[in-house]
């Protein structure tokens, strides 16, 4: 082959990368289009006069129980949609009117939505309700602080998560008070749902070995999840369930990992074994694959498991976390299979 044909066929490869390039290009600018005019026909479907009691949450896990209860008579609707960060989000053209439009506006509170914009709103607003700070006000050893912050993702136990049915009941019910009754009923059957899919995870994850039953995921959105499903009785009474999850990056997503958060992570794996590292769908994996390589270089054996947790945000219409009950569902799923092969492999090894 003579230097001609050769730079004929270097400019060919580099031809069929770029436009490989521009395909994937192209694919996701359809695709985020598509989402946007979909996003776009949902607030015109939500705005829309049909006598309907006007629900705004920030999450979709909020969204789902409301959606449940209200059935009929409301018509709800996330402000936060996608894969967005809730920790984060600040307000965007369009969100004022949405806030502005909405009857009543329940949040998540214990400190999740605090992107200023959204922030200052919900604090401003007498139409907002904060089914977390309501748990709290409930009983206060339910929530749990991690380095003196409180954890607001209170979601992750389905237990804990339907103790706020009997709240969206009554503001709805104050509301509209000739639904009342059916508000009521509505939130006896979603509470029986979640009690069985509680009962379920739970049968599910301790089936596994207690000594396999560590978490380590991207940043600390599962700790009322270890302490509902990973840990033993006295665990939960002593505080000991602490030592079921750990996480390199805080209660927020921040993926700015220092030495010692990196150092810490390490010595959990050493300390309970732990080789499996478990992504999230909304968080970059910059934070595991840094663990990862530095498990590495101290001759660990880490890897990534196959498929990411949803915990910040549910999955998309048609995915396996398209509802709360699913995505804990499927978390619970995962995670007993995963969990499952590690212990098998570690057995392996030993015999
Ligand atoms: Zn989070």
């Amino acid at each position: 082959m003579n230097r001609k044909q050769k730079f004929i066929q270097q400019w060919k490869r580099k031809g069929s990368v770029f436009s490989f390039l521009f395909f994937v290009l192209l694919f996701h600018f359809f695709s985020s289009c598509e989402k946007r005019a979909a996003r776009h026909q949902q607030t015109i479907q939500w705005m829309q006069d049909d006598k309907k009691v006007k629900v705004l949450t920030t999450t979709n896990m909020i969204n789902d129980l409301v959606k449940e209860i209200g059935g009929d008579y409301v018509n709800s609707m996330s402000l936060i949609q996608g894969e967005l960060d809730p920790h984060s989000y600040q307000l965007v053209k369009g969100d004022d009117e949405k806030l502005r439009y909405a009857e009543i506006i329940f949040y998540n509170g214990l400190g999740l939505e605090h992107g200023p914009s959204l922030y200052q709103y919900l604090m401003n607003s007498d139409r907002a309700v904060a089914l977390g700070d309501w748990l709290e006000k409930q009983n206060k050893e339910q929530i749990i602080y991690v380095n003196g912050y409180k954890d607001p993702h209170v979601w992750m136990d389905i237990e804990l998560w339907s103790q706020t049915i009997p709240l969206i009941v009554e503001t709805l019910s104050e509301q509209t008070p000739q639904h009342a009754s059916y508000y009521r009923e509505n939130g006896r059957k979603l509470q029986l749902e979640m009690a069985a899919v509680h009962h379920d995870v739970t049968e599910q994850l301790h089936a596994i070995p207690e000594k396999q039953r560590y978490l380590v995921t991207s940043h600390d959105a599962f700790n009322y999840f270890a302490r509902a499903y990973l840990s033993e009785q006295e665990e939960r009474k002593s505080g000991r369930w602490r030592k079921r999850f750990a996480a390199p990056e805080g209660l927020a997503p921040e993926s700015q990992l220092s030495t010692s958060h990196i150092r810490a992570i390490i010595d959990y794996l050493k300390a309970h074994q732990v080789h499996l590292l478990f992504p999230e769908t909304n968080v970059s994996q910059d934070s595991i694959r840094k663990i990862v390589q530095a498990g590495k270089e101290e001759g660990l054996d880490i890897q990534v498991a196959c498929c990411p947790l949803y915990g910040d945000a549910m999955g998309p219409l048609g995915s396996e976390g398209e509802s709360y009950l699913k995505m804990i569902r499927y978390n619970g799923r995962v995670l007993a299979e995963q969990m499952n092969d590690q212990s098998k492999k570690l057995l392996s090894e030993k015999y």
